[in-house]
């Protein structure tokens, strides 16, 4: 009678994945796709809107922006402006409802999912961690990965010392999202799967969220060390990522206003 009770719990749960997995990703891959085809990482905007309820109304519209191989583009602007949905467009969470993105001269919407993704990391505020080692944490940026591979991007990514001094170590289970690190450590976790993973592309939003002095500094370190050699766009919020940035975009309203340099856009006197 005991074990009746643990399979209708079973049954319940079973029935509501069940129904999530059989959910169609609105996403689609064209028929015969081919896989990217990725040289340089030049990313190109063409003239993109995005629509989230119908053509209702505009998150973006008529974006035109080009990030050059190997190079860093800053997204700024106000809430709401549309940074994030130009980010999500990148690894096709959303497709555009108008226009094109463009990598190394291939429309996006015309190759796999699964060869777009695989050249993208993805940092984000938030880091998503799964209750299980920081080893496993870490390995799910490329899951081939040897120990030492493990270890080399924790040190990259300033996060080997702390791991060390756990009680575990990198057998250490991190709990649901990750909630025995602090926010620090969980950023340096995900810096870490993003070292590991070694994408040519890196999409990264700044974390808002105020952390100690201490954290800051190995984490903006780190950051700066990942971003090189790669075509990154990152979501900035700290004023030293703007500064250092090759180009920033002030987004207001869904369309880019103002587009440049640091002291080109100081000297506009615009919205930046
Ligand atoms: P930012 O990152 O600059 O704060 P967002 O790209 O998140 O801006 O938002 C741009 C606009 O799109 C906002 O009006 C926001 O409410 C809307 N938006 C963002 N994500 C969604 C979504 N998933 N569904 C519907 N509307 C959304």
């Amino acid at each position: 009678s005991t074990i009746n009770t643990t399979i209708q719990e079973g049954f319940a749960a079973a029935i509501r994945i069940f129904n999530l997995m059989d959910q169609e990703s609105h996403i689609k891959e064209i028929a015969g796709a081919d896989s990217l085809n990725i040289s340089r990482g030049n990313i190109e905007f063409k003239n993109v809107s995005l629509s989230y309820d119908q053509d209702y109304s505009f998150a973006l519209k008529n974006i035109n922006l080009v990030i050059e191989p190997g190079t860093t583009t800053a997204l700024v602007g106000p809430s709401g402006a549309g940074k994030s949905s130009c980010l999500n467009l990148i690894p096709r969470f959303y497709d555009p409802s108008g226009g094109s993105i463009e990598i190394d001269g291939q429309k996006i919407k015309n190759v796999t999912l699964e060869s777009l993704r695989s050249c993208i990391s993805l940092v984000s505020q938030e880091p998503k961690l799964f209750d299980v080692s920081i080893r496993e944490n870490i390995s799910y940026g490329n899951t081939n990965a040897s120990y030492d591979e493990i270890v080399n991007a924790s040190q990259s990514a300033a996060a080997h010392e702390f791991i060390m001094s756990l009680p575990d170590q990198y057998e250490t289970v991190v709990g649901e999202k990750g909630y025995s690190l602090s926010g620090g450590q969980k950023q340096r976790i995900s810096i870490a799967r993003a070292f590991l993973r070694n994408a040519p592309i890196l999409l990264l939003d700044e974390a808002t969220s105020s952390l100690d002095n201490e954290s800051e500094h190995l984490i903006q370190k780190a950051v700066k060390k990942l971003m090189q050699n790669r075509t990154t766009i990152v979501i900035a919020h700290r004023l030293s990522t703007i500064i250092d940035a090759n180009k920033i975009a002030v987004l207001d309203q869904g369309t880019i206003v103002e587009m440049g340099s640091h002291e080109e856009l100081i000297k506009k006197e615009g919205l930046y």
